[in-house]
Order: structure tokens, then sequence, then C-alpha cells
């Protein structure tokens, strides 16, 4: 288990943007097609270590359930009403986690 100073502040903000979310429009939850893409791309990433993202400490089956969440390295993006929540900042090889740009 990686336990980092960021870990609990992390968490403690993960926690927060949920909870803002749950009284605006937006979904709190994830919908599932969306959820299993996340997973794909964290479980092809150079950073996933166990269920845990190294750059962010977070529980990777817990984040990506979560529509307001999104990964540190630019591989997926929040779910909103307007988004899908998968669009990478970056174009990312889902198989290899490699970046192409
Ligand atoms: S960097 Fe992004 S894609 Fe990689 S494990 Fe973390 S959350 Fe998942």
């Amino acid at each position: 288990m990686i336990f980092t100073r960021h870990t609990i502040p992390n968490a403690i903000k993960a926690a927060a943007r949920a909870i803002r979310t749950f009284f605006s429009k937006d979904p709190v939850i994830a919908s599932a097609g969306v959820q299993s893409i996340r997973e794909l791309r964290c479980s092809a990433c150079p950073h996933l270590v166990g269920d845990q993202c190294s750059l962010c400490s977070c529980f990777v089956s817990v984040k990506t359930s979560l529509a307001s969440e999104a990964c540190p390295d630019g591989r997926w993006s929040k779910e909103t009403r307007f988004s899908k929540g998968l669009i990478p900042k970056r174009s990312v090889d889902i198989h290899t986690g490699v970046s192409r740009n």
C-alpha cells in the first residue's frame, strides 16, 4: 500500500468533490461504461501499483467510480452531464499506457 503525505489530503479532496457534485446536477457515480474504460486505462498505466495510483495514492477502484474524479496524468477526465469523462488531455495508447504526444 502506498501511503504518502498526500494520501489523506487527496482522499479528503476527493470526498469533498463528490459531496459538491452531489449538490450539483452532475452525476456522483460514473456510468458503468465510463468506469470500465477508466479501469482499462488504469490497468494499462505504468503508475498503477496494486490497486493504487502512485501519483495520487488513490485506490483506483474507488477513483474510477466517482464521476468527479480525474486522472492526475491526464489519461481520463471527470464525467459531467456534458461530458463522458473519458477525453484525456493528451493521447495515450490504452494498451501500453504510453503517451503518443
Ligand atoms: S495515473 Fe491515471 S491512469 Fe494511471 S493509475 Fe493513476 S489514475 Fe489511473
